[in-house]
């Protein structure tokens, strides 16, 4: 691009110089020949002059002179001579009669001198005839004088052209001159002509360069009536025509098809520039993600998550609009601006459900509220209600980060706190939970590739009867083989991944693999083991959970009522009506229900009596201190009671000691879990271990008998 706009330099400088050259050979030459052509006509003149002044010169003499020697007149020559000789370009006049005798001179010293080899005379003596001469700046006339047809003497003249070459001077001198006036006065008008004619090529090719240089706003004004207005009026669409598919180019490359806002590219090139300008005004970036937006893609479909998106995107752009904040718009020469004016805003899609919002730093909190409080209307798509809510992360510059990465980097871990706050809610970025958050989300992106990997291991914790001391059942338990950090236990992870979003998905695995179980180890078995899986509550928050538990116990062939579903007290008391809906087609289906760390939260006694649960655990701390602490004791008893009273069976989570099992045996507790009838095993080991720890299945073995 730059050789090109060099040479587009150097045509144009070029012409000009050589439209300038032509101009002034012309002129020059044009006044040189004027100038030979003058000065030989002015030489041809002063030729003829002299000429004529001798002939002249020589007539007067001889008219003078004939009455005298015709002795028709008295006067006195000599002084008419003399007088003559005086002249400046009279250098001899004298006359001489016919036998050679000079009979008058101006000057009788140089008269004589001349005679002595004067071919002339006798020449003009013998043709009767003025002879002349040119010759060593002397023009000689020998004229004879005639009476009656007879030379009676002749004249001899010798003019000298020295006065004459000054003449030639000063004509040469004045044509000089005016040559001068003409070459310099042609010059300047032949400059004056070369630029009009390359002033709009000139102007031509700098506008290229600028063009070449990324301006293409210039329009070129250039009136020459000709070509090259032609030329300019074409340059002109054509960087109108750039400018067009520059705008199309960049709407296509920075717009999310989805929505319509700018893209994550968009964002990225103005946050970069917002953020490197030096004394900008503090400005705040919000990044939004819906919550369990997953959950709609999985339940509803893709059609309906990209409706919600394009409602979310909509949502947001009223929210801005409410408080007079305008969308910076994605145009062709969007860089032009840079600073972030105090109306505006600059809203685009990362990606996915994740969106980010850059406004002035004292508009950030109130546009968070009005955002959050927007979504909780709910929405119908394609005939489907359904509310949306999202999490937002607060991150201000430069107080937080200083460049676009940081900046997004802490709006995001914001977003985390937000998430981990409950949803739908802003944080503002808290340095001191970077490292948790980091850690988190390190974790997160381990678990995603953990799913695709299947990572996760089905344990299983033998349950027992209190009075047989039998297996009656299993607690299904998540465990995850790390390809680093080895065996991790479902504390370490679960809550990062029900903040991820990752619950439904990581719930699945484990229901097929628990439902798969069930129907393997029950398959020889005539009194079938109870399987108990955990359930949180976003796998009940999903319309076809109930669906896809019944596929997947007719898949593996497994029956329901071996199949145990453990959902904590809270999920049992939660109102939401399509986790209640699904808990009433599980029990439906035949499946149990059992209440899972109960004694830890606040149980309403009539809602619980409502669920008609088989089974109630209570959680380990109430177990702990049974058997030595009266206070414990009691606490359990109290809790055996109510179990009674709405009909369900008991089991004692945590037990790890004979003492606690004593106690237990004294109570109307059915059946207990702990380390002391062991720990969780590898699924696939559990029908060894059973074998193994001479847990007698009486039924097993009179069949195998
Ligand atoms: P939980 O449902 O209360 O499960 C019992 C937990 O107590 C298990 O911890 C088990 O290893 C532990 N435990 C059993 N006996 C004893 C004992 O005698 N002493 C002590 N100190 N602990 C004992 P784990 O496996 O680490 O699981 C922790 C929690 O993670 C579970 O608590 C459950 O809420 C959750 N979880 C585990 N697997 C899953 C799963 O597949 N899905 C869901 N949604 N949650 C799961
Ligand atoms: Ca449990
Ligand atoms: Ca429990």
């Amino acid at each position: 691009m730059a050789r090109l706009s060099s040479w587009k330099q150097s045509a144009s400088y070029g012409l000009k110089r050589r439209l300038w050259l032509i101009f002034f050979t012309m002129t020059t030459t044009f006044v040189g020949l004027i100038i030979l052509l003058n000065v030989e006509t002015q030489f041809r003149l002063i030729d003829q002059r002299t000429d004529l002044r001798a002939q002249h010169l020589a007539d007067i003499v001889a008219e003078v002179s004939i009455p005298k020697f015709a002795g028709r007149a008295e006067n006195d020559l000599s002084a008419f001579f003399e007088e003559l000789y005086e002249q400046d370009d009279i250098n001899n006049i004298y006359i001489v009669g016919p036998r050679g005798r000079l009979i008058i001179a101006g000057n009788e010293e140089a008269a004589r001198a001349s005679m002595a080899n004067n071919a002339f005379i006798a020449e003009a003596f013998a043709t009767r005839q003025t002879v002349r001469s040119t010759g060593d700046g002397e023009i000689s006339v020998a004229t004879p004088l005639m009476h009656f047809g007879e030379p009676i003497g002749a004249i001899f003249l010798e003019l000298c052209q020295k006065s004459l070459n000054g003449e030639v001077r000063t004509v040469w001198q004045t044509n000089l001159w005016a040559g001068l006036i003409f070459i310099i006065v042609g010059s300047w008008l032949a400059n004056l002509l070369a630029r009009h004619l390359t002033g709009p090529l000139t102007d031509l090719t700098v506008a290229t360069k600028r063009a070449a240089n990324g301006d293409l706003d210039q329009v070129l004004d250039i009136r020459s009536n000709d070509e090259l207005e032609e030329l300019s009026s074409s340059f002109n669409t054509m960087l109108q025509t750039i400018r067009t598919s520059m705008s199309e180019i960049h709407r296509v490359a920075y717009e999310d098809k989805l929505t319509g806002i700018p893209n994550r590219g968009w964002l990225n090139m103005h946050l970069e520039k917002l953020a490197r300008q030096a004394d900008h005004p503090e400005f705040a970036v919000m990044f939004l993600d819906l919550d369990r937006f997953k959950l709609v893609n999985d339940t509803h479909g893709h059609h309906i998550g990209d409706l919600l998106l394009r409602e979310f995107a909509d949502r947001l752009r009223s929210c801005m609009a409410d408080l007079g904040l305008k969308q910076r718009v994605v145009g062709s020469n969007d860089m032009a601006q840079i600073d972030l004016a105090a109306d505006e805003a600059i809203l685009a899609r990362l990606g996915g459900d994740e969106f980010t919002l850059v406004v002035p730093a004292d508009r950030a909190e109130r546009l968070a509220e009005r955002i959050i409080a927007a979504l909780d209307k709910p929405v119908v798509l394609d005939g489907r209600r359904l509310t949306a809510s999202t999490s937002i992360g607060i991150a201000l510059c430069p107080a937080h980060a200083n460049c676009r990465e940081d900046l997004l980097k802490a709006a995001d871990i914001a977003m985390y706190q937000a998430k981990s706050a409950g949803r739908r809610t802003y944080a503002f970025y808290d340095h001191s939970n970077f490292a948790q958050l980091q850690a988190n989300l390190d974790l997160e992106q381990d678990l995603t590739r953990a799913i695709h990997e299947d990572e996760f291991d089905l344990y299983l914790q033998p349950q027992f009867d209190l009075s047989s001391d039998r297996v009656i059942g299993a607690e299904a338990l998540i465990r995850w083989q790390h390809p680093v950090r080895g065996l991790i236990a479902p504390g370490e992870f679960l809550l990062v991944a029900a903040a991820a979003g990752l619950m439904p998905i990581i719930g699945q695995i484990m229901l097929r693999k628990t439902i798969q179980a069930t129907a393997r180890i029950n398959a020889r078995r005539k009194d079938p083991l109870t399987l108990a899986v955990n359930i949180a509550i976003e796998e009940l928050d999903q319309e076809g959970f109930a669906d896809a538990v019944a596929r997947m116990l007719k898949f593996y062939g497994a029956s329901a009522d071996a199949l145990e579903i453990e959902i904590t007290e809270g999920t049992a008391m939660e109102e939401n009506a399509r986790v209640v809906q699904q808990v009433a087609m599980l029990r439906a289906l035949g499946i149990r229900l059992a209440i899972d760390d109960f004694g830890m939260g606040y149980s309403n006694l009539s809602r619980l009596k409502e669920l008609a649960f088989e089974t109630l655990k209570i959680d380990r701390s109430l177990v702990e201190g049974v058997g030595d602490d009266d206070a414990a004791d009691s606490l359990f008893l109290t809790i055996i009671e109510l179990a009674e009273a709405i009909d369900a069976r008991v089991v004692a989570e945590g037990v790890e000691t004979a003492e606690q099992r004593e106690f237990l045996r004294g109570t109307n507790c059915h059946s207990y879990q702990g380390y002391l009838g062991g720990r969780p095993i590898p699924a696939d080991r559990f029908e060894d271990w059973i074998s193994e720890n001479g847990v007698i299945d009486y039924a097993a073995q009179s069949d195998a008998a």
